[in-house]
């Protein structure tokens, strides 16, 4: 049975408080798990803030979205990846900060934007990243020259580059931001599935919600593992203050029988 792994990059050092907090009531209404992948440079400014958002509460996971969101290798749209040695800043430095401010050091990362062959093919910079501690990376979240939507692509570890031990966990879909319209990035056409171009930006969480509810539909469909979109606590919150979309998204979800689930508990589970 498809879960639904519901997480957040969380990594506007502005709206990323209202967006929280708001996101964090609706998790807790639908008692629903979220991960929300931090930028540590973020949680340097707002690291009280947030604590006192998310609480001592199991339903909310607190992971790694890099230290200053550089890119972790080159991409055919936002530029060349950082330095190799850059990596223990924004893999390592990020997971011993934000373990200092919440308690937990993270197992989980986030990459910033994403890449169409997630880490794969970068064995020295998967040996920092797995030397800094991460057990479980999401890099995966683009299609194909780095375009929006994402395909569905199973979890995988990256043996082929020598690390059978770290884990990773592609999203499906847009990028919410990018469905709304806040930033332009190419996409793929003919879209990769039936459904994947919408006419145009999303509006509201209604059309925010319906525009992503295909893609869970479908990972249902196809008996996926999870579906794992990629929403912005920032973009959530200037679309709607309420951040329906996700009152929505997690009321259909319940509805059709899935079960929610963190990216660390999807990762706890698929290693097995
Ligand atoms: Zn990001």
């Amino acid at each position: 049975m498809t879960v639904y792994a519901a997480s957040y990059d969380l990594e506007n050092v502005d709206l990323c408080i209202p967006g929280a907090a708001k996101l964090v009531e609706i998790h807790r209404k639908h008692e629903m798990p979220a991960t929300f992948f931090c930028v540590a440079s973020v949680v340097e400014k707002r690291g009280e803030e947030l604590k006192a958002i998310f609480g001592d509460d199991p339903l909310i996971d607190v992971q790694s979205h890099t230290y200053y969101h550089r890119m972790l290798r080159d991409h055919l749209v936002h530029g060349p990846g950082i330095p190799v040695e850059e990596l223990w800043v924004e893999v390592g430095k990020a997971a011993d900060y934000i373990g200092e401010v919440f308690g937990t050091r993270p197992i989980g990362m986030r990459s910033g934007c994403g890449f169409e062959h997630g880490m794969k093919g970068e064995p020295e910079r998967l040996k920092v990243i797995a030397a800094c501690g991460m057990e479980y990376i999401s890099t995966q979240l683009r299609g194909p020259y780095e375009t929006i939507p994402s395909p569905f692509v199973d979890a995988y570890t990256y043996e082929a580059d020598g690390f059978p031990e770290v884990w990773e966990f592609p999203t499906a879909g847009w990028h919410d931001n990018v469905l709304k319209g806040y930033g332009a990035h190419p996409t793929m056409f003919p879209g990769i599935y039936p459904f994947a171009l919408p006419a145009g930006p999303v509006t509201n969480a209604r059309e925010d919600f319906e525009a992503a509810k295909p893609w869970v539909d479908y990972a249902m469909e196809q008996g996926k593992a999870y579906v794992g979109l990629c929403y912005h606590p920032w973009s959530l919150y200037t679309l709607d203050p309420e951040c329906g979309t996700i009152d929505l998204m997690l009321a259909y979800a319940k509805s059709i029988g899935m079960e929610g689930v963190s990216y660390t508990e999807l990762y706890r589970r698929t290693k097995g």
